[in-house]
């Protein structure tokens, strides 16, 4: 079966074609479902014709991991509500690392194992059961022998670094989203001890390649990088997750290539690089909106400043629905902020219902989208395009910042960290620098949220406590269903 091996390549091409496509359809909402299923089609492919590798051993086994890894994953996947989507993402993404680094392990316990059968103690150097261990692939050798070149073998040890660290970082990620673990872990030296973390994990990664590889050292290795993604992980809170969550997508990607490389799969390979540059962009892009650079999310123990809290003054003051729709139907201008609080009331089709009843009215009505708002990249595009928004309604914030002074009311649903002040005006907060949506700026501001509820960085929020601030409390559908009902009733 000579054109065996042509007919996986020939797959694995195909399957790389349907990731990269489907990644294009994932670009716009109205296509991205769609993405979704080609790109899961193009795994599927590159799956099956994984199967049929002529040096492919243990398929028994593999079949069991692969149905216990579907069966998880379709119970998980269906049971998942919308705003756990993000924890979801998290814990998946550290599954992609924890797969890359176990082949990076695989392949070196393998090569360890295959230098004590050719390099026994007492052969002599001249023996031909001792050629150079990337030349045993020539030797056509059993399969219990791992040939590594230099280049595999250090592509093969980054590759295990960058899974591990993203393994365990990204388990730490999916406690933190699903609030198991406190936001803000620190402790004194926290920095230094990271740094030496990484150094140590880095110098032990270059003595296996240089030549000293053993199982020790392979252990050694591998505790270095998991308590290195975790131990950079646990400082990292307040509003800098999503940077965060998107860098390690992008070390899953690269570790799975780099892995790749070492089996010499090509669908590996092109899968890995195509996660790899879309996460490194979405990190880029979250970082330039959290007005952060990559090294001080990582080391800059960002999101966890110390120090006191700066004390807010005043209390809050309540409004009813009755009074806030008259405030907005007689308005010029109403700028809609949405939060994760929408995600949670999925207040999406309600909210859309009332912009349109206002805009019937007359009143110029625009969505504000800030880029970390909810819990993960576009959570809120994807609720307004589900509800229907047209785009042109929806602003991102350096486009509508300048908006607000003109804005006769600025209603927020279910947004918090997004639009807290103090981001701007106190130091010790753990959100300081974090860009916001100027809305403290409008004429009047109306928030719609349950009670006293902080957001995802746990601190209070001096807007809720401004002189043109009102109070909405309710859950967001039922509060802007309220709306809709007095809105109505205006107008009859
Ligand atoms: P926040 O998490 O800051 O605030 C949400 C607010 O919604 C809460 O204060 C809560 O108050 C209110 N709320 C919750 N449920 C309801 C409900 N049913 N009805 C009405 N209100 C409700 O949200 P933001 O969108 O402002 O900020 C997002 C935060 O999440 C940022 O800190 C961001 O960094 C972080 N993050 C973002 C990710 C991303 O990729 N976008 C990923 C991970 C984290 P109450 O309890 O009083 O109702």
């Amino acid at each position: 079966m000579s054109w065996l091996p042509t007919l996986i390549k020939a797959c694995y091409f195909l399957a790389a074609l349907l990731f990269i496509l489907g990644l294009k359809r994932m670009s716009s909402p109205r296509t991205a479902r769609g993405g979704i299923v080609w790109a899961g089609y193009g795994m599927l492919l590159a799956v099956l014709a994984t199967f049929f590798l002529p040096d492919m051993h243990n398929r028994g086994l593999i079949i069991a991991a692969v149905l216990v890894g579907v069966a998880a994953a379709w119970w998980s996947g269906k049971r998942v509500a919308m705003t756990a989507m993000p924890q979801m993402v998290a814990l998946y993404n550290g599954m992609g690392g924890g797969a890359a680094a176990a082949i990076g392990a695989v392949e070196l316990i393998g090569y360890v194992r295959t230098l004590a059968i050719l390099h026994p103690p007492g052969l002599p150097d001249t023996s031909p059961l001792r050629p150079e261990s990337w030349a045993i692939n020539a030797l056509n050798p059993p399969p219990a022998l791992v040939a590594l070149s230099p280049v595999e073998l250090a592509l093969g040890v980054l590759g295990a670094l960058i899974g591990a660290v993203s393994f365990s970082g990204s388990l730490i990620a999916f406690a933190k989203l699903q609030g198991w673990l406190d936001k803000r872990f620190v402790f004194p030296g926290q920095r230094a001890v990271n740094l030496l973390l990484l150094a140590g994990a880095v110098a032990v990664g270059l003595a296996l390649i240089v030549g000293h590889a053993s199982l020790p050292l392979i252990v050694v290795f591998f505790v270095l990088a998991l308590l290195f993604g975790l131990m950079m992980t646990l400082p990292i809170g307040g509003a800098d997750m999503p940077v965060v969550i998107s860098l390690y997508n992008a070390f899953t990607g690269l570790a799975v290539a780099f892995e790749g490389f070492v089996l010499g799969n090509e669908a590996m390979i092109i899968a890995g690089m195509v996660v790899g540059a879309a996460g490194t962009l979405l990190t880029q892009l979250m970082a330039k909106a959290m007005n952060r650079s990559i090294g001080n999310v990582l080391f800059g123990s960002f999101g966890a400043a110390g120090g006191e809290a700066q004390a807010i003054e005043g209390a809050q003051k309540p409004v009813d629905a009755a009074d806030a729709a008259v405030m907005m139907a007689y308005a010029e201008r109403v700028v809609i902020v949405p939060g994760y609080g929408l995600a949670v009331a999925q207040a999406q089709h309600k909210v859309w219902e009332f912009a349109q009843l206002l805009i019937k009215r007359g009143v110029k009505v625009k969505f504000a989208i800030h880029p970390v708002a909810g819990r993960m990249p576009g959570h809120m595009n994807v609720l307004l395009a589900e509800a229907g928004v047209p785009y042109d309604l929806i602003a991102d914030m350096d486009d509508i910042n300048p908006e607000f002074a003109a804005t006769d009311v600025a209603l927020v649903i279910g947004a918090n960290d997004v639009v807290n002040p103090l981001a701007r005006t106190d130091p010790a907060s753990p959100i300081y620098g974090m860009p916001i949506l100027d809305v403290g700026d409008a004429k009047h501001v109306i928030v719609i949220k349950r009670g006293k509820g902080t957001g995802f960085a746990g601190i209070e929020n001096a807007l809720f406590y401004g002189d043109n601030t009102r109070m909405l409390y309710g859950d967001g559908q039922a509060a802007v269903g309220e709306l809709v009902t007095e809105l109505k009733a205006i107008e009859a």
